[in-house]
């Protein structure tokens, strides 16, 4: 086993890098590839069994679990600071800016949220101009979390053999990837290759977004309270993003290009946002914004433009693009390892993980068509170790994996929408139960229920296999995980129908299901129990 060591978790450098529209000022990448040498394995035996390009959920996942079966493995990661100078450590991008702060300030906003409730359950809490939140508490919480993550996972990887890299890694060939660290030049040879590269925020091509825009690179480490915040993009991001902004007391705009979650079922992402909209956050419809210049006063001014081509502005403290993910493959040089990439020009497109290139294999966001997730980066890259080193065929199942955009009220789903459903079975071969339901949580503090809603997209003929699963409402990642189990194993409405629910809880409701949107029954509930 080759010994650990491990730098800095950022190392500056100097690679000139493609980023979305931008270029980061660094110098090129091609040169640092000469006056290399020193570290170069003579024989003609690779060094290493698996060198894993990208330490976050998948790359990790796929780096242990190959150590665990006896394999030389070392990672590289290295995180290019963002425009705005933002940079982390090893993890990738769920430890460091994504799932686990985003989750860390969609619970602050929760708590805030249950504070209000509580005095209707008896607490007695100072008025509420007495009561406050602080940004920059919340802010050193998360990072100090954050942090102590980043140092679990060297100490794990140290502990499991993995070789840990902290250095860009740039493909010189099919069999060589070449970095650079703070102890010089470094070729690495190897059996496999893994790409876990991941993905980094894109900004719109417009004046101004770079210099004074932010994204979700920054928003978890933001120095300073956002204040009035413009969130651009509609997607995961951008509603959790305002959710917990607006939920933590800022005041959140969402401009949103076309629809909103784009991709799921379209009646359940409308209620997500109207329960937005009845929590204070507002909406610029069918609206793309057209520059962002900074003011005398420091503030932002935002300009866009609305289908009709009708111009707006306001001033904002804060501007946040959240208008999808750009792969970092343009970084690898992959055309000299000669992975091809698909026809969007970024990602790649793997059958089982393996790339064009035999010995090259890729998992997480850098693949093609495939979900953005961290649970299937892990699994992918777990199932993949196995596979190269644990004499496994189990291949990775990218069907029915289940999700949650963690909104205000949480929407989580597995499986098909009823649009997809109906594209795929036609009409009328679909039935969809739906229902909205009363969370005893919510009677005592009187809160809003319109928006507790569930769907169940089944085929329906026999036992009507059950073929999406859609909850909005408190924990909904809780309530739809186990769904998701049962799913695979084939779920029929008969079956859930025949479950005996858990009472009172929220989950049950999937087991009481009972009216078809084709009855035309009324689906609101007349009380917490019927
Ligand atoms: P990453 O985790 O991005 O790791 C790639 C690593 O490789 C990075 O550290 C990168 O800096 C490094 N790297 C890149 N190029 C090189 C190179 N050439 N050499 C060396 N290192 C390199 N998913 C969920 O399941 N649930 C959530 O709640 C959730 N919330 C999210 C919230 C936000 C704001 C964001 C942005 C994402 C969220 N995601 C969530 C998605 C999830 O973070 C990703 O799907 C997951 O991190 C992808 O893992 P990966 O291994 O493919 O890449
Ligand atoms: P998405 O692709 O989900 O959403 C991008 C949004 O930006 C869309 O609303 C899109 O509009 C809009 N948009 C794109 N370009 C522009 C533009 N030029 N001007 C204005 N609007 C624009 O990306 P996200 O960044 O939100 O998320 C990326 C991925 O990260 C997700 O797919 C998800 O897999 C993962 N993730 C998972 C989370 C979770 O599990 N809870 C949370 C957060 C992220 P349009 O629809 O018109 O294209």
């Amino acid at each position: 086993m080759a010994s650990v060591f491990c730098f800095g978790s950022v190392l500056f450098r100097g690679v000139r890098t493609f980023h979305g529209n931008s270029f980061f000022l660094l110098k090129s990448v091609n040169n640092q590839i000469r006056g290399f040498s020193s570290i170069v394995n003579k024989s003609n035996k690779p060094e290493y069994d698996l060198v894993v390009i990208g330490g976050g959920s998948g790359g990790l996942s796929a780096a242990k679990e190959a150590a665990n079966l006896g394999a030389k493995v070392a990672v590289l990661d290295y995180v290019t600071p963002s425009p705005r100078g933002s940079r982390w450590g090893l993890g990738g991008t769920c430890v460091n800016v994504g799932c686990i702060p985003k989750k860390l300030m969609h619970q602050a906003a929760l708590l805030g949220e249950a504070v209000n409730d509580s005095r209707s359950y008896g607490w007695q809490l100072p008025s509420s101009e007495n009561i406050s939140h602080s940004w920059e508490a919340l802010k050193d919480a998360v990072q100090g979390h954050v942090k102590s993550v980043n140092w679990v996972t060297r100490v794990d990887l140290r502990d499991k053999k993995v070789e840990y890299i902290n250095g860009l890694g740039v493909f010189k060939d099919a069999n060589t990837v070449h970095t650079t660290t703070k102890q010089g030049e470094k070729l690495l040879t190897a059996k496999y290759f893994l790409i876990a590269v991941g993905g980094r925020p894109r900004y719109p091509n417009i004046p101004g977004a770079l210099e004074y825009g932010i994204s979700s690179d920054d928003i978890f480490s933001l120095p300073h309270a956002p204040g009035k915040t413009l969130v651009v993009g509609a997607g995961y991001i951008g509603l959790e993003c305002a959710g917990f902004l607006n939920g933590l007391g800022y005041d959140a705009t969402v401009m949103i290009r076309s629809i909103v979650l784009r991709g799921f079922d379209q009646q359940m992402a409308n209620i997500v946002k109207a329960e937005m909209q009845d929590k204070g956050v507002k909406f610029l419809m069918q609206c793309v914004p057209t520059a962002i210049e900074k003011l005398a006063d420091g503030k932002l001014k935002a300009s866009w433009q609305n289908a009709q081509n009708e111009t707006f502005s306001d001033t904002f403290d804060t501007v946040l693009f959240a208008v999808g993910r750009r792969a970092l493959t343009a970084e690898l040089q992959l055309d000299k390892a000669g992975v091809k990439v698909a026809g969007d020009g970024e990602k790649i497109d793997a059958v089982n993980e393996q790339s064009n290139v035999p010995h090259i294999y890729a998992v997480g966001d850098v693949l093609y068509k495939k979900p953005e997730l961290t649970p299937v980066a892990i699994v992918a890259g777990r199932l993949l170790a196995r596979r190269l080193f644990g004499n496994s065929t189990l291949t990775m199942d990218y069907q029915n994996v289940a999700t949650t955009v963690f909104s205000p009220l949480e929407y989580g789903c597995v499986g098909l929408s009823e649009e997809a459903a109906i594209a795929k079975y036609g009409e009328d071969n679909i039935e969809v139960y739906h229902g909205y339901y009363k969370p005893t949580e919510f009677f005592i503090p009187q809160k809003n229920v319109s928006n507790c809603y569930q769907k169940v997209v089944a085929l329906r003929e026999g036992a009507q296999k059950v073929l999406g699963m859609h909850f909005i409402g408190p924990y909904a990642g809780e309530v739809i995980q186990g769904f998701a189990a049962a799913i695979k194993l084939d779920l029929t409405i008969e079956a859930l129908m025949n479950t005996v629910g858990i009472h009172p809880t929220i989950a049950e409701e999937f087991t009481r299901i009972s009216i078809t949107k084709r009855s035309g029954v009324d689906p609101t509930p007349a009380s917490c129990c019927n």
